[in-house]
């Protein structure tokens, strides 16, 4: 019989023993930090920081935050905390809102990566037997190479496929059996499409039976037709270029995502007030990094809002859990007063029968008042029947019921909305 748990002396360690184990590290990591880089350094005592002052977990609370432009400041080694010949990799953010952000690793920080990407991947089941195809871009982006070194630490075989040339993922996955998918969800919905314009059926024609998908947001729904198209179990995965990339925690197979707290010390404030809110409450997650030796974090505010609980799961896994991100704080809109997230959007069309998995929110703005409108692709049935005024109507239902706001839905032709090999693009200008 196969073991249940990757690391399961982690997995299912006392919640006390954790939050024992937590605060040695954190003594550590403030001491390592405060000592071994000076840009970190006169931050910590400009704030009149000093490491000594940390009696307990809360007092973590005393440490100043981390954003993203601080790192950005410093691009792109300025906070390293090794020597600059102790990294063996280094990865990046795209860039793509400013200078990229930077992730270094040393040897250790890759045997950590190796470490909690074995035990998600575990998690969602992967085994030796596997065949992972690895359908994320792999370049500087982390995405690719988590999976990869979670996949080689489980011993499964590793198809170093990356991302694009569509026709060629559906040959492989066919020839080489492939049992895991690991890309974006978006992208294997794009998979399945190919698949079926090349003749295949993506339910009965593959041997997939395992999704791990993550590096956009995605609702439940879409989760669902992931599942249904492909047969598969989906599962979310959860990263950050500055923590490590992927693998901040382990989904288990109660869809529940459980922090791999050992390594990574997470908070939940007020992205308002900054103030630091109790296990249950909604706010912004911030993470301190509490092994990790090239570019510590300490209290990095990652702007992704969702709720931290310390509930037991029927998984057995006591480690705490987060809830699935419910928006980016950069992602929200407010559209005449409403709080919007494109997630809420997806998950209203996702509830329409008749309606594909591609669309795309429509922001413009007028004489500084931003409105929102909709364009989605129905399915090929549903557009073949006409009448797609009832279709946009029943989308425009779910979405009032969901935000209370009216927003304008257009159905358009199939095969019209750019379709994406990694992260899809569903919110654009114009
Ligand atoms: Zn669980």
């Amino acid at each position: 019989m196969s073991k249940e748990f990757w690391n399961s002396d982690i997995e299912t360690i006392k919640i006390q023993d954790l939050k024992d184990l937590q605060f040695k590290r954190l003594k550590n990591i403030i001491k390592y930090v405060y000592d071994n880089n000076k840009i970190y350094h006169d931050k910590l005592k400009d704030c009149n920081f000093k490491p000594h002052v940390i009696k307990n977990l809360r007092d973590i609370e005393k440490i100043p935050f981390l954003t993203k432009q601080d790192l950005r400041d410093f691009y792109p080694f300025g906070l390293l905390c090794t020597q600059i010949d102790d990294i063996v990799e280094v990865h990046a953010s795209s860039g793509t809102t400013g200078k990229p952000v930077v992730g270094p690793y040393s040897k250790k920080d890759l045997e950590i990566w190796g470490e909690v990407m074995a035990r998600s991947l575990w998690a969602n089941g992967v085994r030796k037997s596997d065949r992972v195809q690895n359908s994320y871009g792999y370049g500087l982006f982390t995405g690719a190479h988590g999976f990869e070194k979670g996949a080689e630490k489980i011993g499964a075989m590793l198809i170093t496929i990356s991302s694009g040339n569509t026709r060629r993922q559906v040959n492989i996955m066919k020839d080489f059996s492939s049992t895991v998918l690991a890309c974006t969800p978006s992208y294997s919905m794009y998979i399945a499409e190919v698949a079926e314009e090349m003749g295949y059926d993506p339910l009965n024609d593959f041997n997939l039976k395992i999704g791990c998908f993550g590096a956009e947001s995605w609702s439940e729904e879409m989760r669902t037709n992931i599942e249904k198209r492909w047969g598969i179990n989906a599962h979310e995965h959860y990263g950050l270029t500055e923590i490590i990339g992927p693998g901040i925690v382990t989904e288990c197979n109660e869809k529940k995502l459980h922090i791999n707290a050992d390594h990574f010390y997470c908070e939940v404030i007020d992205p308002k007030t900054n103030e630091t809110l109790n296990p249950g409450e909604k706010g912004e997650l911030v993470f301190t990094t509490l092994t990790k030796e090239a570019l510590p974090m300490l209290r990095f505010r990652t702007k992704d809002l969702a709720v931290y609980d310390e509930i037991t799961c029927d998984c057995g896994r006591t480690l705490p859990i987060q809830s699935r991100i419910i928006g980016r704080s950069d992602d929200m809109m407010k559209i005449k007063g409403v709080i919007v997230f494109p997630s809420q959007i997806e998950d209203a069309l996702m509830r329409v029968d008749g309606i594909s998995d591609n669309y795309q929110i429509i922001k413009t703005t007028k004489n500084n008042i931003t409105s929102l409108s909709i364009e989605f692709e129905p399915t090929d049935e549903r557009f073949k029947d006409g009448n797609l005024d009832d279709l946009e109507k029943l989308a425009e239902d779910e979405i009032f019921t969901i935000l209370n706001l009216k927003v304008p839905v257009k159905a358009i032709k199939p095969r019209s909305i750019p379709r994406s090999t990694g992260k899809a693009k569903r919110v654009i200008q114009r």
